[in-house]
């Protein structure tokens, strides 16, 4: 059987990956991943049941034992964690400045890259996050980096009511020795400073269709 296509989105903190990767997938009829939602997830339990997420060896032991499902709903992926599905939890300051801790593990991106790859059962996606192209799906052909000057990316944190340091995060998730952020080799990077979403999605389509024309074509 041929493997379903992935759309590979990765990028920095607020460089718009979520608006756009969700257009372009409604776009081409994919389905939306958002791997970011899946270790704030693992945070936010680690924060909920107690485990000190500077202890490395005490989240890697509680992501091997969560007990976890994938679901695909009105065409994005979801994790749920005994059977319930944290959408609003996940998004607090708190999570957010534990999240890049939980991250730079390497068992749990261990764990995350072979629940993330599991996600072709669900058909062609649009994977969002800050290794896909690097680690994740390093085979795919569809690669983008989105970025944007720091001021403008915390004025768009900022519009939607979150204040964080967003500095801080980049950092952490650039510097750590297990699956940093980086461009991958072959991306297509587009800093959007100065775009709307509807330009940088339409950018992005129009990118995509072009390769997958030439992937139908010629074959992967
Ligand atoms: O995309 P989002 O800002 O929700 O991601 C939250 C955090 O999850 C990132 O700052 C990073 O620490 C981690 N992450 C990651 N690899 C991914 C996606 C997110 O390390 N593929």
């Amino acid at each position: 059987m041929k493997t379903p296509v992935v759309i590979a989105i990765d990028g920095t903190s607020a460089s718009g990956k979520s608006t756009n990767a969700k257009l372009v997938a409604q776009a081409l009829g994919f389905v939306y991943v958002d791997t970011g939602a899946m270790y704030r997830t693992l945070a936010w339990h680690c924060l909920k049941t107690g485990v000190n997420v500077d202890d490395l060896q005490a989240v890697a032991a509680a992501c091997r034992r969560w007990k976890t499902e994938l679901v695909c709903v009105d065409q994005q992926v979801r994790l749920r964690v005994g059977g319930y599905y944290p959408e609003k939890e996940i998004r607090t300051a708190e999570t957010s400045a534990a999240v890049p801790r939980v991250a730079a593990i390497p068992k749990v991106r261990e764990w995350m890259k072979k629940t993330q790859r599991s996600c072709v059962k669900f058909g062609p996606l649009v994977m969002e996050g800050r290794d896909i192209g690097t680690h994740v799906f390093p085979e795919t052909d569809f690669k983008f980096y989105l970025d944007a000057l720091p001021d403008e990316r915390a004025r768009r944190r900022a519009a939607e009511g979150v204040q964080e340091n967003l500095a801080e995060r980049d950092q952490r998730d650039s510097q750590r020795a297990a699956a940093p952020l980086m461009i991958a080799l072959g991306a297509t990077v587009i800093n959007n400073s100065k775009m709307t979403s509807a330009e940088t999605s339409s950018r992005l389509i129009a990118e995509i269709q072009k390769r997958l024309a030439t992937v139908e074509k010629h074959g992967l």
